[in-house]
């Protein structure tokens, strides 16, 4: 059986920049992706914006990861050449109650050290975006926008120049836990099996699955919950990305631009059973009404049904909020094994500052 130092299960962004920071370190690191291609999963179906880490609870993993993470990925984006906006971000208010929200999202941001976080009076924010309605905003100019595909192949290139490989057509159908490391059973066009000294589960939607699958003890239980997007037809209202203040499960259903400039709306929150990716037109209703509260001329018919990603929950619909989990060999008792659950969002943002917390459990 061939052994190897290092295998990365899932080519999304994590997997991807646990690798390259696997194999800067000097680890031999092979990636096992299920797909024919890199990053087609949750990577491939969100909104690419990199958070400035306001929205988090201080201490968390999320509020240090995405705070630390939104300077690391723009600092690399520049390096290498992958198309990123720092567009700014405007948290708007538009009642007393938004408004009182708007206050504990500031507190924390500040308590976060978040970049430059700061309130603006209402008439500068509209004065900013003609279009908009609003009581009160947060201005966060650290919120930018980035080329996610350009980013996963940045990623994945630097790992390959560190000496990574990237398998793909390699989905991992389970393991046992063995003396010298892990027995991993690879299926596909050409089954085989390995050694691995060290294994990182970085599967996305898949990670808890592929955890049991392998034995691993401490696994949570995952939820799917659905986020839909709907593009806008026309003129495009605003030139900053436009948040209302966060909802459960969600952020709210915000405008958001792409590196062509075109306009969207969502994610929604829409908790499933199983991966289903059609945007049910239907859903459009409720996204007027929300979306109206703060640009009440959104012409009638202007929305339609764009793509969906699916947020890997590690908490049910009723469940107060989870933050990421990240496992290592003091947690689960399983030596070389590092697990990644929960990656939602701000997962992007922090794929970097994850990275380098998976490279120190795995030392
Ligand atoms: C609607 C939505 C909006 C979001 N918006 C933002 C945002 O604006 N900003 C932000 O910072 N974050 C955002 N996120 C979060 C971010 O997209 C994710 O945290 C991040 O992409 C997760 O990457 P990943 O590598 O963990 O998962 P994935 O990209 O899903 O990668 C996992 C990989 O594992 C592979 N795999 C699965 N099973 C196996 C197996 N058995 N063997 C081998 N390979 C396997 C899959 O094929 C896949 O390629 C959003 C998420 C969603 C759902």
């Amino acid at each position: 059986m061939e052994r190897i130092d290092c295998v990365v299960i899932g080519a999304g962004l994590i997997g991807l920049a646990a690798a390259r920071a696997l194999a800067i370190a000097g680890r031999d690191v092979v990636v096992l992706e299920a797909e024919g291609t890199i990053g087609t999963g949750i990577s491939s179906r969100n909104s690419e914006v990199v958070h400035a880490g306001m929205y988090y609870p201080t201490g968390s993993l999320k509020a240090r990861l995405c705070v630390a993470g939104n300077r690391m990925v723009r600092e690399f984006a520049v390096m290498h050449g992958v198309p990123f906006k720092k567009v700014g971000k405007l948290i708007v208010a538009t009642d007393a109650a938004e408004e009182q929200a708007l206050t504990v999202i500031l507190d924390r941001g500040r308590a976060n050290g978040v970049e430059a976080l700061a309130p603006i009076p209402a008439a500068e924010a509209m004065a900013m975006e003609p279009q908009l309605t609003c009581t009160a905003a947060l201005f966060s100019p650290a919120t930018g926008i980035i080329d996610t595909h350009g980013l996963l192949l940045a990623l994945q290139g630097d790992a390959e120049e560190h000496g990574a490989v990237v398998a793909l057509r390699s989905p991992v159908m389970g393991g046992t836990v063995g003396e010298g490391g892990m027995e991993i059973q690879v299926g596909g066009t050409e089954p085989s099996r390995f050694l691995a000294r060290t294994v990182v589960i970085a599967a996305g939607l898949a990670s808890c699955r592929v955890a049991r699958s392998l034995g691993m003890p401490g696994v949570p239980a995952d939820y799917l919950c659905k986020g839909n997007y709907f593009t806008l037809t026309g003129r495009m209202p605003f030139e900053h990305l436009v948040y209302p203040v966060p909802v459960a499960a969600g952020l709210g259903v915000h405008y958001t631009l792409d590196m062509a400039g075109r306009g969207r709306f969502g994610p929604d929150v829409e908790w499933i059973n199983h991966e289903d990716y059609v945007v049910d037109p239907a859903r459009a209703d409720s996204f007027y009404g929300a979306i109206r509260r703060y640009w009440p001329s959104l012409p009638d018919g202007a929305l339609e049904p764009a793509y969906s990603g699916i947020r890997p929950k590690i908490q049910g619909p009723d469940d107060p909020a989870k933050d990421f989990m990240v496992q290592g060999p003091k947690d689960h008792g399983v030596p070389g094994v590092v697990a990644l659950y929960g990656i939602e969002s701000p997962g992007l943002t922090s794929c970097m500052a994850l990275a380098e917390m998976v490279r120190e459990l795995a030392a």
